[in-house]
């Protein structure tokens, strides 16, 4: 056992890793940047900012996503439970009022007895103790640069934020509450277009001027958040089957189903702002203001927050990683989050979950690659792999079931398979693992 960690980062990574080591009784330095200096993305100072999307994607154990959140809960994840306790209603997801949750970790790491915060920005990568860095994927510059003339080149992609804008602004003589299908609770404000007012959107946004971002052009966009103008730029469809999608959210005021449909989803529990589902974007913002404000209920709409988009930055991390997230030829020098080519705040948190147990235990605990936990940490730092690309969590990255499986049970089979391998492991590790009293 390590008496003392240092982490740099107090992202949704560098808080989990800190919480797992200081839980165990190690003396945790936690290095953050902000509030002496900020990313482009980051705009509070509280820890574990969501810088866009305040959801955390589904629930349920037919989606990886939701395995890994599952697995994260039982095993004590801090990120999980700050997440579940500040959840505002959306649909079949796990959304939370981003405020509430990143005050619920910042206050539960800054109380803990073992962990020191310093507000320091970072530029090494020598510390005589154990470390984690979990600078996220727009670490600072000096810090990057570090990383670089250490490891060789960096890699990188372009990422996007969507708008949130303020629910008293939204004109509801137009949009509705509603769910898809009537399934739950009415949760998103929608915003329906007729075929004339789609044309003329669609026109604007193909049309709009975007903002400069050097080498954006020759740049991959992550296809999960692909910014919206892109997206459009494919096709004149593929909205309607994507973010703008309209079936199942008939219009109430007049009984049809409209051509389009802008989901609007709630940003905080006191329903008083709202972000735009899939609009992640790179327009300029008076482009924005202009063009978004076509949408029928946003004629007037105020926006407190601009979409962006930036270069994410991540290492090549399977000539560099191993399956505990530390370096291969350093004992003691770990990385964590999105910065190692996991992509998404839940597989963010799971990497600084296993890199700060492998900071604190001494290199010990590698998550079997059945597990989604552990099937991530197997990705990043798989030395087959080619042409690395970050990756969101999914059944794919779990070993294939072994025997026949009929493609519907698969899922189901491999969350099962997931769960009972984890829980062993866990036993056999005296790891803690509570199941949920559902299930007992
Ligand atoms: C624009 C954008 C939009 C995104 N949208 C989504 C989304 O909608 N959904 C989703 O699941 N994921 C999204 N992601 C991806 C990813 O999930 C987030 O970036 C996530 O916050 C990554 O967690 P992290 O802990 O690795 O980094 P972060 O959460 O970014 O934490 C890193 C921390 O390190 C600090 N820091 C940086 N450099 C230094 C230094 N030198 N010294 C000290 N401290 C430092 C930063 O201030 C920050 O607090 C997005 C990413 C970006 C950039």
């Amino acid at each position: 056992m390590n008496p003392s960690v240092t982490i740099v980062g107090a992202g949704l990574a560098g808080c989990e890793a800190a919480w797992q080591c200081a839980i165990r009784g190690a003396k945790v330095t936690l290095y953050e940047m902000k509030p002496l200096k900020r990313s482009p993305a980051h705009k509070s100072d509280l820890f574990c900012e969501l810088v866009c999307s305040n959801s955390l994607r589904a629930e349920g154990l037919q989606n990886a996503i939701g395995l890994l959140k599952e697995e994260l809960l039982r095993m004590g994840s801090l990120v999980m439970e700050c997440a579940v306790k500040t959840r505002v209603p959306a649909g079949g997801a796990l959304a939370v009022d981003r405020e509430a949750f990143a005050a619920a970790v910042t206050e539960k790491i800054r109380n803990h007895p073992n962990i020191t915060v310093v507000e320091k920005e970072i530029d090494t990568l020598d510390f005589d103790e154990p470390a984690v860095i979990a600078a996220g994927p727009l670490a600072s510059d000096p810090l990057a640069e570090e990383i670089v003339k250490t490891f060789g080149e960096g890699l990188s992609f372009f990422d996007a934020a969507a708008p949130i804008v303020t629910a008293e602004s939204v004109d509801m003589s137009k949009a509705y509450l509603a769910s898809r299908y009537d399934k739950g609770t009415p949760d998103y404000i929608n915003c329906p277009m007729n075929a004339e007012e789609y044309d003329a959107f669609y026109n604007a946004l193909t049309e709009a001027e975007t903002a400069h971002l050097h080498g954006f052009e020759n740049n991959k966009v992550f296809e999960g958040c692909m910014p919206v103008e892109v997206m459009a730029s494919r096709g004149y469809e593929t909205l309607l089957f994507g973010p703008l999608k309209p079936v199942g959210l008939r219009n109430p005021h007049t009984g049809e189903l409209p051509k389009a449909v802008v989901q609007l989803r709630k940003d905080n529990a006191a329903s008083s702002l709202y972000n735009m589902v899939g609009f992640q974007t790179h327009l300029t913002w008076p482009e924005q203001r202009r063009v978004f404000r076509m949408i029928p209920g946003l004629e007037q709409a105020e926006f407190i927050r601009y979409g962006v988009m930036h270069r994410n930055t991540f290492l090549n991390s399977p000539n560099l990683l191993t399956s505990t997230y530390r370096v291969r030829n350093r004992d003691n020098l770990y990385f964590a989050g999105q910065i190692t080519g996991v992509e998404g705040y839940i597989e963010s948190a799971s990497s600084g979950f296993v890199a700060g147990l492998n900071a604190v235990t001494g290199d010990k605990i590698c998550f079997p690659p059945e597990t989604a936990i552990g099937s991530l940490a197997h990705y990043v730092s798989n030395p087959d792999a080619t042409d690395f690309q970050p990756m969101n969590v999914n059944f794919g990255l779990l070993p294939p079931p072994e025997g026949r499986v009929k493609k519907k049970e698969r899922k189901e089979y491999l969350a099962t398979r997931a769960l009972n391998t984890l829980e062993s492991f866990c036993k056999e590790r005296q790891l803690p693992y509570t199941v949920p009293p559902t299930e007992e």
